[in-house]
């Protein structure tokens, strides 16, 4: 039997009523003659809260019990759409990560996949099971115990099923009816593309745009997966939503194809360190160490043997950041005068394939954010993508600001 994917994101089964219209979209499917996985994620809002639960009673929380926790939402959708598909005669039946075994790295909160065998799925197929309805987002460490695979997981559980199965097609069904030149939520001219490169869907993804996790793009171009963001709201059609494809499969590459923001930075200055070789690995060891997800770096200039080392990281990790600074301050291992957190700051970029060939992005990005007024904090540069930070109160501005300027709206 061809075999295919559907992925159901939060608000895809926020309701029962939504569980329904998903999973007949799943019943058209078998009714075509497919076997199908389905991977679900957690209701809209849940994991948020079990999130919120877990900080409130442990704010530097062991991460193993965090993952036992934030994970349960997937069970209850995983079971739901099972029942759903049943009343509709859909012969299906539930798992949760550790009964695949869904197997990854002992990484709590971002863990890795690494096996996932199909024996046990193939069976049920063997036996007549139509539908398997998987809890995304979770499996189980060498352990024993539960991983989560890092907020918006279920995207990466969604590809790496359909690798592992070697499905035709991999589905991710959400709120939004593909993959736009930038959010359309803050940007009322955002174009929907017809096709991006996993390229330049890897970088959208990691530079904030959350509608594909990072690790699935990546994955989906590893293993060659034919994947696909399409709205479960809308009318079913072969040629809706977006592919997510080769370089070589898309005739006309943009010099910048899309804008990406990321709301939830921080930036931690560490005031007047000893500028002495080896400093760097003293600072972001421990931060490493302590799970902190450093993204940009500028080290100043220095005056009289010492620096300012700025950095930036996700504001739920300031605190950890801060422990981890002080507490390698306390060892001696380095030296600081202050440490200063500012929590108000976002970072946006832009990205585009066709940068590698092209000059002058970097410049106009500048030009366009200065004739705004923004004030630029920090930059960074890879080969197809310009990031800064800046204040979170110009998010919105600058990336409508740098849609109009990059005309985005128009198609190649
Ligand atoms: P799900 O719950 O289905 O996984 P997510 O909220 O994780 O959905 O991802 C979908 C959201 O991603 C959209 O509602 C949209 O606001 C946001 N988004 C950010 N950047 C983009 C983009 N370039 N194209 C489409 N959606 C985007
Ligand atoms: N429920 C998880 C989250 O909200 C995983 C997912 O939806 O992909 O991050
Ligand atoms: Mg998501």
């Amino acid at each position: 039997m061809p075999l295919l994917v559907m992925k159901f994101g939060g608000t895809s089964v926020a309701t029962l009523d939504r569980i329904r219209r998903a999973a007949k979209r799943v019943g058209v499917e078998v009714a075509k003659g497919y076997d199908v996985i389905v991977i679900v994620s957690a209701m809209a809002g849940e994991t948020n809260k079990l999130v919120g639960l877990v900080n409130e009673t442990s704010p530097l929380f062991d991460a193993r019990e965090y993952d036992s926790i934030v994970s349960s939402g997937e069970n209850v959708t995983a079971g739901l759409m099972a029942l759903t598909l049943q009343e509709m005669d859909v012969p299906a039946r539930s798992w949760q990560g550790w009964q695949v075994p869904l197997r990854t790295t002992d990484t709590h909160a971002a863990a890795r996949i690494t096996e996932i065998p199909t024996d046990n799925i193939n069976a049920k197929f063997a036996e007549g099971m139509q539908v398997a309805v998987v809890a995304g987002f979770q499996g189980i460490g060498p352990d024993g115990r539960v991983t989560t695979l890092g907020r918006g997981g279920s995207d990466t559980t969604a590809v790496a099923f359909a690798a592992a199965f070697g499905a035709e097609r991999c589905d991710i069904y959400t709120d939004v009816d593909g993959v736009y030149t930038t959010d359309p939520r803050i940007c009322d001219k955002a174009r929907k593309l017809d096709k991006i490169a996993f390229e330049e869907m890897l970088e959208l993804a990691s530079l904030g745009a959350k509608v594909l996790q990072t690790r699935s793009v990546e994955l989906a171009m590893r293993y060659n997966v034919k994947l696909r963001v399409l709205s479960s709201f809308e009318e079913q059609s072969d040629e809706a939503g977006t592919l997510v494809c080769d370089e070589e499969e898309i005739m006309e590459l943009n010099v910048v194809s899309g804008v990406a923001y990321s709301r939830d930075e921080a930036k931690m200055t560490l005031i007047s360190v000893a500028d002495r070789p080896g400093i760097a690995a003293a600072i972001f060891g421990p931060l490493a160490d302590a799970g902190v997800n450093v993204d940009m770096i500028v080290q100043n200039i220095a005056e009289e043997g010492r620096t300012d080392m700025t950095f930036s990281c996700p504001t739920d990790q300031v605190k950890r950041a801060e422990k981890a600074m002080m507490d390698a301050k306390s060892t001696g291992a380095i030296n600081f005068n202050d440490i200063v957190a500012d929590e108000g700051v976002a970072k946006i970029s832009v990205v585009g394939i066709g940068m590698r060939s092209h000059a002058g992005v970097a410049a106009k990005m500048f030009k366009v954010l200065s004739d705004e007024g923004v004030n630029i904090k920090v930059i960074t540069t890879s080969e197809i993508k310009i990031s800064v930070l800046i204040d979170r109160k110009y998010m919105e501005l600058a990336v409508q600001a740098l849609h109009d300027a990059f005309e985005l709206e128009k198609s190649a």
